[in-house]
């Protein structure tokens, strides 16, 4: 049996937890550089807010509600995060952490009534942490997405465990919520009578393979209770990593930009050093705003080979930096830059370069410093005079909430 958790309302939820009286109160919290919503409480969905809309156009829907607006404070959903995977951890030795507010945990071998067993969990979860979270059970992943949705609705935990219960979850379920249904494959499902998940299952096999490839055969398995697609617990390293911004505002000095590009550089190699990797290429590109009819777009980029491969600060600023001036063009307004690094590798067998003479021990003594203080005193606090800091570039964030659990200064204060 697997179980699928999942936070409800999730960073509308972490704001709450450190803030209650925005509890029934309609709160929405907005994307980078606020600029759509991405998450909303159940009194602002009743009130029509949509998920993704353009947060302008609903000004006066906010102002006539008093609707409280907020900046996305990742570093807080972040570590929220953590703190709930860790606790769910607790009752399964499987995890698989799906997205910032998801698990799967292998329920394998639990004695006793699943219902319960998932009633804990929330509760559990409740009590370390503040976050209502719905449970779905059931004996394929697809169908623990299915029964997680009915949970939300119903009391927060739904159990697949009989035929007769999946036949009614599968006709209380449209075919574009089912999980690996695209919205192509579900429009084109549709338009063919096909509107829930049952009717998806009485679909022929070899069918559903060649209209939808073995990817959507699986899910028909899945849905009539047969597991197909297993936990995935081991966290692949990634092929590349990016650190990609637009600006607060438009931008035209070169300066400021390489403000910018050195910061997403150095997020880049703090990146690397977690996964104890290091990367031998580094990607530089600059743009311009795409949505503006009134110029001409820009897009530029470059790829810049390292001497050696690397996971230090300095190397991979230096590298963004000599990218950034080959590209840039002056007197051009910019809306959005990006670092990405590729051709990663462990950090355990570098090939060296014979030109060129690193001291990597030292370097990686830089590295272990600036993580430690960084980690202590907050991000940047130690960083590349190159880098700056006045943050010209910085986004949008007039709505952040303070960092409650990551930073010494933002630390609630009870007054007893
Ligand atoms: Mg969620």
């Amino acid at each position: 049996m697997f179980a699928l958790v999942d936070g409800n309302n999730f960073y509308v939820s972490c704001e709450r937890v450190f803030n209650p009286t925005l509890d029934e109160k309609p709160v929405v919290v907005l994307s980078n550089n606020d600029g759509c919503i991405i998450s909303r409480s159940n009194e602002a969905k009743a009130l029509g807010f949509k998920m993704g809309e353009p947060v302008f156009k609903r000004k006066e829907l906010i102002e006539q509600n008093n609707v409280n607006v907020f900046s996305s404070n990742y570093t807080l959903y972040g570590d929220m995060s953590n703190r709930m995977m860790k606790t769910l951890k607790e009752f399964s030795p499987e995890v698989e952490v799906y997205s910032i507010d998801e698990a799967f945990l292998d329920l394998t071998g639990i004695q006793g009534n699943l219902e319960e067993y998932g009633q804990t969990i929330r509760a559990t979860v409740y009590k370390n942490l503040g976050l209502p979270v719905g449970i779905g059970i059931a004996n394929t992943k697809t169908l623990a997405k299915i029964a997680n949705k009915i949970a939300k609705k119903q009391n927060g935990v739904f159990v697949i465990d009989s035929e007769r219960i999946r036949d009614w979850a599968l006709r209380n379920t449209p075919i574009e919520d089912v999980w690996g249904i695209g919205r192509q494959y579900a429009k084109m499902l549709t338009n063919m009578g096909v509107h829930t998940a049952y009717d998806f299952t009485r679909l022929d096999s070899n069918w559903v393979k060649d209209r939808m490839t073995v990817v959507g055969q699986r899910t028909r398995e899945e849905l009539l209770g047969l597991s197909c697609i297993s936990l995935e617990t081991i966290v692949k390293s990634k092929k590349n990593i990016a650190t990609t911004r637009a600006f607060g505002k438009k931008l035209s000095d070169i300066n400021t930009i390489a403000e910018a590009v050195a910061t997403h550089a150095v997020r880049c190699a703090e990146k690397l050093r977690k996964q104890q990797s290091v990367a031998n290429f580094v990607t530089v590109f600059i743009h311009t705003d795409p949505f503006n009819p009134n110029e001409k777009y820009i897009y530029r980029s470059v790829t810049v080979t390292m001497d050696e491969a690397s996971n230090s600060n300095p190397d991979l600023a230096k590298a963004a930096l000599a990218g950034l001036r080959k590209i840039y063009i002056p007197n051009i307004l910019y809306k959005k830059t990006g670092v990405i690094v590729s051709e990663i590798s462990s950090e355990k067998n570098i090939q060296g370069n014979l030109f060129k003479t690193t001291d990597r021990e030292k370097l990686n003594k830089i590295s272990k410093v600036t993580d430690s203080l960084n980690a202590k005193y907050g991000r940047d606090k130690l960083k590349l005079a190159v880098q700056g800091n006045k943050k010209e570039w910085k986004l949008k964030q007039e709505k952040l909430s303070p960092c409650f659990t990551t930073r010494w200064e933002d630390i609630l204060k009870v007054k007893a």
